[in-house]
């Protein structure tokens, strides 16, 4: 088993490290020759998604990474990997463009839009949630199951080989979302 966390910006560190501590290898993603290698499933962090996108652009990454998750590599995003993998962002660019569901960035306000709370989350229980400036979302196609709800807005969701959370849970003490991750993307597979 060996994950690959894309590491062009942002909290990719803070995945790898809860990989790690659930005994899960990872390696980093850092240019196209790194999507060649062996991995049972994809990490996009939080960060900045115009920055990630405009990264995956110039390193020529984009094509890559959109077909091998197409094709069917589990992918989880967070925050800014949520807002890449969305199919559309409102009032905004979409980048992978993957994932039947509408983004809205910075969507609690841009300077008061961090803050910490527990919910529940689907097939886990109730989870600590750290947000950063983040995005939640507003629409969801049919195949999506949504997983979690804060104060009445989608913070987490799956559709297929997809999982995204708004929230950070790489930046918390639990590492409940990663281990959902692996087992209910990859080990069952
Ligand atoms: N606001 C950021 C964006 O739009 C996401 C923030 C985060 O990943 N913590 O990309």
């Amino acid at each position: 088993m060996k994950i690959g966390v894309l590491a062009l910006q942002g909290a990719f560190i803070e995945h790898r490290k809860i990989l790690e501590g659930i005994g899960v290898k990872t390696f980093e993603i850092r240019q196209k020759k790194d999507l060649l290698k062996n991995m049972n499933g994809i990490i996009l962090p939080g960060g900045e998604s115009t920055t990630i996108g405009k990264l995956l652009r110039d390193l020529d990454m984009f094509e890559d990474l959109r077909y091998k998750i197409i094709e069917g590599l589990p992918a989880f995003g967070t925050c800014a990997g949520l807002i890449l993998l969305a199919k559309n962002v409102e009032k905004g660019q979409s980048h992978l463009g993957i994932m039947d569901i509408t983004a809205k960035r910075n969507a609690y306000g841009r300077q008061l839009g961090s803050f910490f709370t527990e919910a529940e989350f689907k097939g886990i229980g109730k989870i600590p949630m750290t947000f950063i400036r983040a995005p939640y979302i507003t629409t969801t196609g049919k195949e999506v199951e949504i997983l979690s709800e804060v104060e009445g807005h989608i913070v987490a969701a799956k559709e297929k080989n997809i999982l995204v959370t708004s929230f950070h849970p790489e930046l918390t003490q639990s590492n409940s979302v990663h281990k959902y991750f692996i087992e209910s993307f990859i080990n069952k597979k």
